[in-house]
């Protein structure tokens, strides 16, 4: 960097509309180029650099430095020139000074597409992936069901290695989960299997398709109550249509990203085109938390304990602690507060029954901050 008070170089100075030339050099002194005459150091001319006309390079022609005032300087040493206007654009090379070489309009303009953009996301998109739900034709959710269900049953899952006795006890208390569900028992199938790498889960497919592994039904140590409560959270994933919502989301991202971009991520393309993709797929909070809701109600009017599945969530975090891997913590984060608020809406519906039912033991008002009984 050329430092203040510093020779820029040597030369002659010319006043303005004169033959007249003084030995002078140029020099930096407090941000302003001076020509200082080489005999008696008067200052000539000086003025702020923005101000100042440097001619371009060509050859070995001399270069002139033209002062606002009409006086020129001219010298033979261009290297030094050059050298003096590349750090002076090095040092506005910052943000203004790319702010000044873009266009302005062409800053207006990527600001209203990622306006348009964001607006699309958080309005259009949800309206368009709410269509795309009511217009899918029950087949689709059929074929993505059994198809990623026999992806998983290549590429991850295996055989269930659970009793026959297990199978049917948990069988037989989800037939009576699923009879309250909507679309009713035939609407639903539960299939066991050994979930290998991706451990304790359970997870529901489109067409109603539920998994349940091996190593959740372990997990559970026959709190069979447990195990249906996540059941009743996955039904209410199927009812919700949350797979396909976050399949139309993710498809509807992948658009965007292609129209603001042109191009979608191998990534992307993936979670679209193959089958095991939908896994990848998490769920938004919002959905986690209505089937949440949904499992403490099913499990209600299955006349089960309701809130089983905040039992669930509490026995994953003291396995896993926060480094859920791939267990459900990993997809299903955020559990102190679900188990909360699964606690919260049981305690309010069995506080709408009491009032239905009429009196009742408990003492009035004291329902709202009491924490339900566990079982
Ligand atoms: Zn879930």
């Amino acid at each position: 960097m050329v430092s203040e008070g510093s020779v820029i170089a040597r030369g002659e100075w010319h006043p303005a509309n004169s033959s007249r030339s003084v030995a002078a050099t140029l020099q930096l002194a407090g941000g302003l180029v001076v020509a200082v005459g080489d005999a008696a150091g008067e200052r000539h001319a000086a003025a702020e650099p923005e101000k100042m006309t440097f001619s371009p390079r060509v050859g070995s022609i001399p270069r002139r430095i033209v002062f606002p005032d009409g006086s020129l300087f001219e010298t033979r040493d261009n290297d030094a020139i050059d050298a003096y206007v590349e750090k002076r654009q090095g040092r506005r090379s910052g943000f203004v000074h790319r702010m000044e070489e873009f266009h302005p309009r062409l800053i207006v303009f990527a600001g209203l597409v990622m306006l348009l953009a964001a607006g699309i996301y958080r309005y259009a998109l949800p309206a368009l992936v709410e269509l795309a739900v009511l217009l899918t034709p029950p087949v689709v959710p059929d074929w993505m069901g059994s198809g990623t269900l026999a992806t998983l049953d290549r590429t991850t899952l295996s055989p269930s290695k659970l009793p026959e006795a297990d199978r049917r006890r948990i069988g037989d208390g989800f037939e009576t989960l699923a009879a309250k569900a909507e679309g009713g028992a035939g609407a639903y199938t539960l299939n066991f299997r050994d979930g290998g790498y991706i451990g304790p889960n359970a997870f529901a497919l489109p067409d109603g398709s539920l998994i349940l592994t091996d190593q959740l039904v372990e997990l559970a140590k026959g709190d069979t109550d447990m195990i249906l409560g996540v059941l009743g959270h996955e039904i209410g994933h199927v009812e919700r249509k949350h797979s396909l919502r976050q399949l139309y989301r993710a498809a509807g991202i992948a658009g965007l990203i292609m129209l603001i971009a042109g191009d979608v991520g191998s990534g992307v393309e993936d979670i679209l085109t193959q089958g095991g993709g939908l896994l990848a797929l998490s769920y938004s909070r919002a959905a986690e938390s209505e089937a949440d809701m949904r499992s403490v109600e099913l499990m209600r009017a299955a006349g089960r304990d309701p809130a089983a599945i905040a039992r669930f969530f509490e026995r994953l975090e003291e396995i896993y602690g926060d480094h859920g891997g791939n267990s459900m913590l990993s997809t299903h984060p955020d559990t102190p507060e679900r188990r909360r608020a699964i606690l919260d809406y049981d305690a309010k519906l069995r506080g709408v029954t009491v009032e239905k039912n009429g009196p009742d033991t408990s003492t009035p008002g004291a329902e709202g901050g009491r924490q339900p009984a566990k079982p």
